[in-house]
């Protein structure tokens, strides 16, 4: 199956040949020619599985066409602070990123695109916008502020996406997110990209389905499975809290890692495990929501680099980042979700590549390691490292296991 019989206009295709992609991702196949055909969509999938591509490739298709036939009518089809297309991300890294995807897309084609986000001056975004955006990535936060200073207005808008919604439920934006969509023209298309399509998700399609006037949305899946456990090599090692520390830098030492992505619960942790790593001569640095976005943009470019070899995040400051070639992720803590396990996971063994998850479980673990494997469906596979015994043995999982209490 190649990019053109998913019916893509030539100049995207050779801008993705050029990026070295050959053949379409699962997500790809299933997503493209819905979208091209104009209908709705409610997509679940992973980062990881090419999802950005699934929306954007298509996206540009129809715009690259009615730009094309505009021209034949001589119209100018984009007036100035509209936007033709809003995707939006829950994290400022998901929206570099995807905007960054956007412009290496588009490259060939005569469509404009940026990203807008909190935590740098809007004044740069809001002069950028005064000539119209064909497309333009966003956070819920900082579009509802440039909307109320009158920055935008929606009512050229044809598409929206909403990517990561599960994501931006949890982070506590579905009121934003309302109040955006009730700002949107009723005729519009409706893209939701989403690893898991729970409740509180659903209530999204909910609003399309408003807007469609009853025109029911496409709804396709990519199972987790199928996109994160071949190319993975999972493991995980039981572990005293106490000695985490001491582990992670025998591992990379012994290891000989030559890069990581070293997750864990609190940003104050973040910043102490920098330290006690630093103390072992190991040069690591942290990103979390503390620090600058100035900050977190050059950690993240020198990691992504590889000039930065240990990089510790916070699961919300990781969101989004896709490193070409990240060839290992470290639960330090374990998440609590599931969910967030899988997508944790998913930033290595991309598009094809292989990767390593480890996992550090200690005995406080053992619940929200019951619900992880039974949502994998298989127990991880566990390894013993010589000179780090445990005191707090953790038992085996019950595969089964449903979680009583919500926290
Ligand atoms: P995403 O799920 O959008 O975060 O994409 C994951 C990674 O896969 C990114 O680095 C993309 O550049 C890459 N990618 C997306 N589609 C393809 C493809 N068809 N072939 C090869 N790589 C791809």
């Amino acid at each position: 199956m190649s990019f053109l019989k998913l019916g893509l206009c030539n100049p995207i295709v050779q801008a993705i040949e050029e990026l070295g992609y050959t053949t379409p991702t699962p997500i790809q196949k299933q997503a493209i020619p819905i979208i091209i055909s104009g209908k709705d969509l409610i997509a679940t999938a992973q980062t990881g599985t090419g999802k950005t591509a699934a929306f954007v490739l298509p996206l540009l298709t129809l715009f690259n066409k009615e730009n094309k036939e505009n021209k034949e009518n001589k119209e100018r089809c984009l007036r100035g602070k509209r936007i033709r297309a809003l995707i939006l991300t829950p994290t400022r890294e998901l929206a570099v990123q995807v905007a960054a995807n956007v412009a290496q897309y588009s490259k060939h084609l005569n469509l404009s695109s940026m990203a807008v986000y909190g935590g740098v001056d809007s004044a740069p975004q809001q002069q950028r916008l005064i000539e119209g955006i064909d497309i333009l990535v966003a956070t819920p936060g900082r579009l509802l502020d440039l909307a109320h200073q009158r920055a935008l207005h929606f009512d050229e808008l044809e598409v929206l996406v909403l990517d990561e919604a599960d994501r931006m439920v949890d982070m506590g934006f579905s009121d934003d997110i309302k109040k955006i969509i009730e700002r949107l023209p009723a005729d519009r298309q409706n893209l939701l990209f989403s690893a898991t399509v729970n409740n509180g998700v659903r209530i999204f399609a909910d609003y399309f389905s408003a807007s469609k006037m009853g025109r029911p949305a496409v709804e396709i899946s990519i199972s987790p499975e199928a996109t994160t456990a071949p190319n993975i090599d999972q493991w995980l090692i039981t572990i005293d809290k106490d000695t985490k520390s001491a582990l992670l830098s025998h591992l990379i030492n012994e290891q000989k890692w030559d890069q990581a992505l070293i997750f864990i619960e609190k940003k104050y942790s973040a910043a102490k495990l920098v330290a006690q790593l630093a103390k072992r001569g190991i040069e690591a640095d942290a990103i979390h929501g503390d620090k600058s976005q100035a900050m977190r943009e050059k950690i993240l470019a020198d990691f992504k680099s590889g000039k930065l070899k240990y990089l510790v995040a916070t699961g919300i400051a990781a969101r989004g980042i896709d490193i070409g070639e990240l060839s290992r992720v470290v639960n330090y803590d374990l998440p609590f979700k599931p969910e967030e396990y899988i997508h944790r996971i998913g930033r290595t063994g991309r598009a094809g590549a292989t990767g390593e998850a480890i996992s550090f479980v200690a005995m406080g673990d053992f619940k929200n390691l019951c619900a992880i494997e039974s949502r994998l469906n298989h127990i991880i596979n566990r390894k013993e490292i010589e000179g780090f015994p445990v005191r707090k043995v953790v038992p085996v999982s019950i595969l089964n296991y449903v979680r009583k209490s919500k926290r």
